[in-house]
């Protein structure tokens, strides 16, 4: 039994000013492609893996159409190479949006599809985000999604679709993917699976997968951040033959998702911008974390909006942080100033002036210097202290998830009152050591309030953009 195994990752924000280049992405080929068990599951199982390559970039705008089409070319020439197989792998997210293409799963599984014809069964594993068309379900057999927000199933997921697809190879089963699309809205921020009502709808998962007739179901929060005709909440079931159990299921859950509609909640507290600046300045306890969430850079924010930079010096705030803010120019005039001189400099809001533009700020140079794994050569941050405020500036757009990237840069967030950072959620090692958290909801690419978006594409109506209509599975 011979596999391939390939893919194309990626989280599109159309709201994102910046686009997403051939260079952006990292791939993984050959032996690099997997590290999540794969290899030994199938051994297990006596089926071969042929591993092609798997692209993947950190989530951010629109995929430029001359990228996508030579990832394109080059996972598909690795499939050509790998026939003939008994089945596909493929490792997808589930919200690509390409520049003039549109849907990047549904193009990609049609391009795979053409490939290894009717007859080769092809099983995907995606992400909780993904926006997921009628026409990709109908290019595949079998799917399945992350069941984890924040995500900590990743390797766990591939191995439940790989292994759908060596039992449906083994045992000769025709699999019936059915897909609900449900006219629901919903950020990131708002389903976070260990809290409710996403807890219980997501633990219904595991049991129904144990149903006659049916082999895997998924639910699909969808990326609100992708302006496109299939971003909703999606319910997948892989039925067995038997496409009406399946149809069932789905619609049993369909309904009791859109029944909790409005119960959905974002798991920090939350405040306008000034506002989780002074209720910061005024707490008991530090460090407070603030959470920039229109401008998540973990979402596609393009991590330069200066919103909370103003509003921190507005404030006259002190010993606070912002970590990071992208400015390669700036950067690069602290590091011909060099360290300890005094600047000033305008930073910020170059790639995203619809959202407030750059911001005047003196300061003096404390820290220069490159991240572990970088090598040598120019900085890449720098850190500025501007009033009661040390600004970490990068030249690239990257997310601090943790207090040893933010030591990287010279700074200590466990000596600082308020720590702000580009993200929605807080990611784990931040929650575990913060004070308290604030998640500030700001403008920006990846702004909470979702009807501020400029949105055109998304299938309306849908709720909570649109209210006071009915639906029905
Ligand atoms: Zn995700």
């Amino acid at each position: 039994m011979r596999i391939a195994v390939g893919g194309i990752r990626h989280e599109t924000n159309t709201f994102s000013p910046l686009y997403t280049t051939y260079d952006d992405f990292f791939i993984a080929r050959g032996p690099d492609v997997t590290g999540d068990g794969l290899v030994e599951l199938a051994r297990r199982e006596g089926a071969e893996l042929v591993l092609t390559l798997v692209a993947s970039a950190y989530p951010g705008g629109l995929v430029r159409a001359d990228a996508y089409r030579r990832l394109k070319r080059e996972l598909l020439a690795a499939l050509q190479r790998a026939l003939p197989v008994d089945g596909v792998y493929l490792d997808l997210h589930g919200a690509m949006e390409v520049e003039g293409i549109g849907d990047g799963e549904t193009d990609l599984s049609t391009a795979v599809r053409e490939l290894v014809g009717d007859n080769v069964p092809i099983s995907v594993s995606l992400d909780l985000h993904g926006n997921i068309s009628p026409a990709f379900v109908a290019n595949v057999n079998a799917l399945t999604a992350l069941r984890t927000a924040p995500h900590r199933d990743g390797p766990e997921t591939r191995r439940r679709a790989l292994a759908m697809l060596i039992r449906a190879l083994r045992e000769g089963l025709a699999l019936q993917p059915v897909l609900l699309k449900i006219p629901l809205l919903l950020p990131g921020e708002a389903v976070m699976t260990a809290t409710e009502p996403a807890r219980s709808l997501y633990q219904r998962l595991p049991a129904l997968a144990q149903e006659p007739g049916i082999l895997d179901a998924s639910l699909l929060v969808g990326c609100a951040w992708t302006d496109s005709p299939y971003t909703t909440v999606s319910v997948i079931v892989v039925g067995v033959g038997d496409e009406a159990a399946a149809r069932q299921e789905a619609e049993t859950l369909a309904r009791a998702i859109w029944s909790e509609r409005r119960a959905f909640r974002f798991g920090h507290e939350t405040a306008a911008a000034d506002e989780a600046v002074v209720q910061a300045m005024a707490a008991a306890l530090a460090p407070v974390m603030i959470t920039d969430s229109g401008d998540n850079v973990t979402a596609g924010g393009a991590g330069d909006t200066t919103y909370m930079l103003q509003s921190l010096l507005a404030h006259g705030a002190q010993d606070a942080l912002l970590a990071g803010l992208m400015d390669p120019i700036a950067v690069q005039q602290c590091a011909s100033a060099g360290q300890g001189a005094r600047v000033s400099l305008l930073v910020g809001g170059r790639s995203d002036p619809a959202h407030h533009g750059p911001l005047s700020i003196t300061g003096q140079v404390r820290w220069l210097g490159r991240a572990a794994g970088e090598g040598s050569g120019e900085p890449t941050m720098a850190t500025v202290a501007c009033e009661g405020v040390t600004v970490l500036l990068c030249s690239d757009r990257r997310p601090f998830v943790d207090r040893a990237s933010m030591a990287q840069a010279g700074v200590d967030p466990m000596q600082q009152r308020i720590v702000v950072v580009k993200q929605g959620y807080l990611f784990p090692d931040l929650v575990d050591h913060a004070a308290r958290v604030i998640m500030a909801l700001t403008p920006g690419a990846t702004d909470l309030k979702l009807d501020r978006l400029p949105y055109g594409r998304v299938p309306r109506p849908i709720f909570p953009l649109d209210q006071g209509f009915v639906w029905e599975p």
